[in-house]
């Protein structure tokens, strides 16, 4: 397996992880979606779907054999020991799928991005080797993610708060990225880390 550096990439809901990986995609560089794997590996005909309904009875599963999301999360919510044994069902299938699809073939840079909301509240954090913060005040969070998501502000400030607090994401950055600014200055700063990164992993 090649050995190309992981850098997790992290912030929380809208700060901007997403637009800052394509950034970087813009530049070559190779990164996985964390939430995009969490829901590949649950997908009809995947053994983890399968240990699910297994576990949780065939009403678990929509009319079409996909996982009911909503019926899911009500349960995990309401019993902490079915989510242990959801989270210890799926922790150790994402992060293998998540090791696979970090490592592609034919890849010629010496750093790849794990993009994850919840990299530093799982165990995600073990596959990285540095740690960079896309960060925005509360209030842009809020007003970013109201103007992309339909959700209200009360159900971002509870996602909100459900997640790390920005202080103690901050105090375990390597870098930080300041996503406040306009586009075209983040996008400098990108590429200035890019540089650096290229230079310390090359
Ligand atoms: P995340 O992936 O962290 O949830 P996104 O990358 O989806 O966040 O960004 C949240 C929203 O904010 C998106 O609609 C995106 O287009 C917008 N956005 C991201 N960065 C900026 C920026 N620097 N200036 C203005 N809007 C931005």
């Amino acid at each position: 397996m090649a050995d190309q550096v992981v850098i997790g990439l992290t912030g929380g809901i809208g700060s901007g992880k997403s637009t800052v990986a394509r950034q970087f995609g813009s530049f070559g560089v190779h990164w996985v979606d964390a939430d995009d794997v969490a829901r590949e590996v649950v997908e009809p005909g995947t053994p983890a779907l399968a240990a699910i309904a297994k576990h949780f009875g065939k009403d678990i599963l929509t009319d079409g054999g996909a996982l009911d999301r909503a019926s899911l999360r009500q349960i995990v919510f309401e019993q902490p020991e079915q989510r242990a044994w959801l989270e210890s069902l799926l922790h150790p299938i994402i992060r293998e799928e998540l090791t696979r699809q970090l490592h592609p073939l034919d890849y010629a840079l010496p750093y790849v991005l794990l993009v994850s909301p919840l990299l530093l509240e799982t165990d995600q954090h073990q596959l990285v080797e540095r740690v960079l913060v896309v960060d925005v005040p509360v209030d842009v969070q809020i007003e970013r993610t109201m103007a992309r998501d339909t959700n209200s502000r009360e159900q971002i400030e509870r996602i909100i708060a459900a997640q790390m607090p920005r202080d103690q994401r901050l105090a375990q950055a390597d870098a930080i990225i300041d996503n406040s600014q306009p586009s075209d200055r983040v996008l400098a700063e990108v590429c200035a880390l890019h540089e650096a990164f290229i230079v310390d992993f090359g």
